[in-house]
């Protein structure tokens, strides 16, 4: 698939810590989920490593998963998945919103093993959020009292779709997702310059008042921003006031910023992003002499599923099926 590895290296690499899962949407909401982009490399014509035969006998099937600690351990694949539902998404979210996500991971983990990312470890996936995708062994700290029942939710979530993966023309899809956006989800092509049919700009239901944190805000002194910009772009002249370094911003129809000139160097939005700590690339600046300041609305790359949207989705009755078409349109949820 087009989407370049080293490109989601860099987009995948904000950690998975998820411990803190139960007081989301909240008064005391606990930080939103982490970015994800759990994109694999083409999968070859090759056997999976991941031997699912049916919908029947997944519960048969097992991932080899490479630990941090180096070791490789053989896992029943939705006892794996229950560990990624773990790390990547609130135990609290609708049974709905936990059955996409476990799809998700288990199409992720389907293509990994396809791929061959970790056959020299002989391994199918490994537990780090930077390069494969997060898995928690134990029950996040943050569960408390609530971890029988969410222990409960999230096997439930992997067992009510056991076997389940999403293709489009019978190959495994990217099933990237993101922790939320607003009023439109990322189309592929706008965050990593190929398009991807399936990961188009999709309506998603996100509100300030129904996601903590939706809205934030970045302030930079001027002195601060051009030592973060020249650090990776030495050749910006950044000479002028501060008010005269950010020109020709260009908007996507899904709100995003895709281009953006900083001392007459055309940067995309996901870079400035980058260069910033921006929790979106969906931003608006303000600069005065004194600051520049970044209005940022969502979390993540923007593109996929958005599991806050999944997770209102589902408060609005919507199905697994139903939210993962909406955020994959004209994949197929199938039997591996
Ligand atoms: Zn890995």
């Amino acid at each position: 698939m087009p989407i370049p590895r080293e490109v989601v290296a860099a987009l995948v690499s904000v950690g998975t810590v998820f411990a803190l899962a139960g007081t989301f949407f909240s008064p005391a909401a606990a930080p939103p989920p982490p970015e994800t982009a759990p994109v694999a490399s083409p999968p070859p014509s090759a056997e999976a490593e991941v031997q699912g035969v049916g919908r029947g006998e997944a519960a048969a099937a097992t991932v080899r998963l490479l630990g941090e600690d180096g070791q490789v351990r053989v896992l029943a694949l939705e006892e794996y998945v229950q560990g990624v539902l773990a790390a990547e998404m609130p135990a609290s979210f609708q049974p709905a919103a936990l059955e996409a996500q476990a799809v998700c991971a288990r199409t992720y983990a389907l293509s990994r093993a396809q791929s061959g990312a970790h056959a020299a470890q002989n391994a199918d996936v490994c537990a780090d959020p930077a390069c494969c995708q997060g898995y928690l062994a134990q029950d996040p700290s943050g569960w408390g009292q609530d971890a029988p029942l969410y222990r409960e939710k999230l096997r439930q979530a992997a067992q009510n779709t056991a076997g389940q993966v999403l293709r489009m023309d019978g190959q495994l899809i990217h099933a990237v997702f993101h922790a939320s956006s607003q009023g439109a989800t990322a189309p592929a092509q706008a965050v990593w310059g190929s398009a991807v049919p399936y990961l188009v700009s999709v309506p998603t239901p996100e509100t300030p008042e129904t996601v903590p944190q939706l809205e934030s805000e970045a302030v930079f002194s001027p002195e601060e921003f051009r030592r973060r910009v020249l650090a990776a772009y030495p050749q910006a002249d950044l000479s002028g006031p501060a008010t005269g370094w950010l020109s020709g911003l260009e908007r996507g129809d899904w709100g995003g910023v895709e281009r953006v000139t900083v001392g007459g160097v055309t940067l995309t939005g996901g870079q400035l992003r980058s260069l910033l700590g921006l929790r979106s690339a969906r931003f608006t600046p303000e600069v005065t002499d004194q600051a520049l300041t970044f209005h940022v609305s969502g979390y993540g790359h923007g593109v996929g599923m958005s599991q806050y949207g999944a997770e209102l989705l589902a408060r609005e009755g919507a199905d697994c099926p139903a939210i993962l078409a909406h955020y994959y349109p004209g994949v197929t949820l199938e039997p591996m």
